[in-house]
């Protein structure tokens, strides 16, 4: 295996054009740091492919340099996936030139879309076709389908449509050898052979580059309500969030932010606070459908206190305190950004458990709560430590594991939680997914050093 000097590159050009490699160290830069500030590293070049065909060459040469690909989207992910690890020994792949977007099959409810399209494009440009693509989260602006898919994307619609596996009836992709498959007949019944779009899903990048999908589409209904209600305590909040799925049909999005958010939002962002002081939990809940709610909405929530919003302008005031937690966050300093799942008996137990076991364990940190409360999905946020500080790591995903619950409930494993898959997979699952990672990346050439222990 050669090593690729600079002149090497030139065979890159060659393959996507010159304007597309990129080896200055300005221009690299933006490439090389995650979402988060947390993640850096080096790479020999980005490159910036325009077709399938031109990704399936940057693998090939990769593989026979023995450089690492680093397949990047819109570099929104959290878990530090997307970037180059220290070693500088790769090439960022950047897929946002593949733009590919075929028009609405609205008999079938479907679309195929390129790696590259953003996720808000995605919306624009199904809305008014009758459907609307079934997955939303914040960072809608600049995160692609391409990344959405090899992250397994959650967001806040999961609750009724599923995260991203559901939405992905086929896949087109380069593989770890350079080889493409495609499937993108979008059958809704096609049982023949091993899914390798719901393997790709999820995947990290660490399997193959996914270049365009068929993605199933879902209805769009006319009339939205959104409802945020303060709350005593996280067990009160589960305990209505069950009542609300048990009885109200329709129910789209079951959000919480707890503690000072409210009060880290209204301060980042300059807006009013919508209660008279931080509820220990602030519940946002969406109801879609035609006509009004269901009574049963009204009932559960009552009227003391609660905002409601139905009109478009209205909902989105709502919708910006919980969706501006994240930068909020990024804005007190670097987080420590742990993604968790608990099984939905035991969020309130751990909600209450981690604030005071972080502060134990590291006694400066902040420990900031937020989520998809519906789902059982916690974003635990620790700032005023180190962000390299794993003590804080360690405490949260050791307590997630003892509650019977998952380290990851939607960003991934990334760089960030290589060292504690092993809390939530056995032995035999990590060897089944070396196995298949061997199998499709024969050279190892794909993203080493994230999901996988044991390699970058
Ligand atoms: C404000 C904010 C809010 C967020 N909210 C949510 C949320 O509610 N739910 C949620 O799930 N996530 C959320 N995220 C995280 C992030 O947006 C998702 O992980 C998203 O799916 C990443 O998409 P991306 O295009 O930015 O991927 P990137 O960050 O570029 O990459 C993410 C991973 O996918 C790989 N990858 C990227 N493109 C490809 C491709 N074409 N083929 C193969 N591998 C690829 C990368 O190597 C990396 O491992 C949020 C992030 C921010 C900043």
């Amino acid at each position: 295996v050669a090593s690729p000097q600079l002149a090497d590159l030139a065979a890159l050009t060659e393959v996507v054009g010159a304007d597309h490699v990129l080896v200055d160290d300005d221009v690299r830069a933006g490439y090389e740091v995650d979402w988060t500030g947390r993640f850096r590293g080096r790479c020999r070049a980005v490159v910036r492919p325009g077709s399938t065909a031109e990704v399936a060459a940057v693998v090939r040469w990769c593989g026979a340099h023995g450089l690492a690909v680093v397949p990047q989207g819109g570099n929104t992910g959290l878990v530090g996936g997307s970037v180059p690890g220290p070693d500088g020994d790769g090439v960022v792949v950047s897929l946002h030139r593949l733009q590919r977007f075929d028009p609405v099959d609205e008999v079938a409810a479907q679309v195929t879309v390129g790696a590259g399209v953003t996720l808000a494009a995605l919306h624009e440009r199904v809305r008014g076709s009758g459907w609307a693509f079934g997955v939303d989260l914040a960072a809608r602006d600049s995160a692609t389908i391409g990344g959405m898919i090899a992250t397994n994307a959650g967001g806040i619609r999961v609750l009724r449509h599923g995260a991203m596996r559901a939405q992905v009836l086929g896949v087109e992709a380069v593989l770890g050898d350079g080889s493409v498959v495609s499937h993108l007949g979008g059958l809704v019944k096609d049982n023949t052979g091993y899914d390798l779009a719901g393997l790709l899903t999820g995947s990290e990048g660490t399997l193959g580059v996914v270049t365009a999908a068929r993605l199933r589409l879902v209805p769009d209904p006319p009339d939205r309500v959104v409802v945020l209600a303060p709350l005593p305590s996280v067990a009160a909040a589960m305990a209505l969030c069950a009542r609300l799925r048990a009885r109200v049909p329709g129910l789209e999005a079951l959000e919480a932010v707890l503690g000072d958010g409210l009060a880290l939002v209204c301060d980042h962002l300059g807006l009013a606070h919508p209660f008279p002081a931080d509820p220990p939990v602030a519940l946002l809940a969406e109801w879609a459908g035609e006509g009004d709610p269901p009574d049963a909405l009204v009932e559960i929530f009552g009227s003391d206190d609660v905002l409601v919003a139905a009109d478009g302008a209205g909902r989105e005031r709502l919708w910006r305190y919980r969706e501006a937690m994240t930068e909020s966050i990024s804005a007190v300093g670097v987080p420590h950004k742990l993604d968790v799942t608990l099984p939905l008996g035991s969020v309130a137990e751990f909600a209450d458990a981690v604030v005071g076991a972080v502060q134990a364990a590291v006694p400066p940190a902040a420990v900031h709560l937020f989520g998809h409360l519906g789902d059982g999905n916690l974003h635990v946020n620790v700032t005023g430590v180190d962000p390299d500080d794993e003590r804080v790591d360690d405490v949260v995903l050791r307590l997630v594991a003892d509650h019977g619950g998952s380290i990851s409930a939607e960003h991934g494993i990334g760089r960030a939680k290589v060292p504690w898959l092993g809390l939530v997979r056995s032995d035999s699952e990590i060897a089944a997914f070396a196995a298949i990672k061997a199998a499709l990346d024969p050279n190892g050439v794909m993203n080493p050093g994230v999901l996988l222990p044991g390699e970058g």
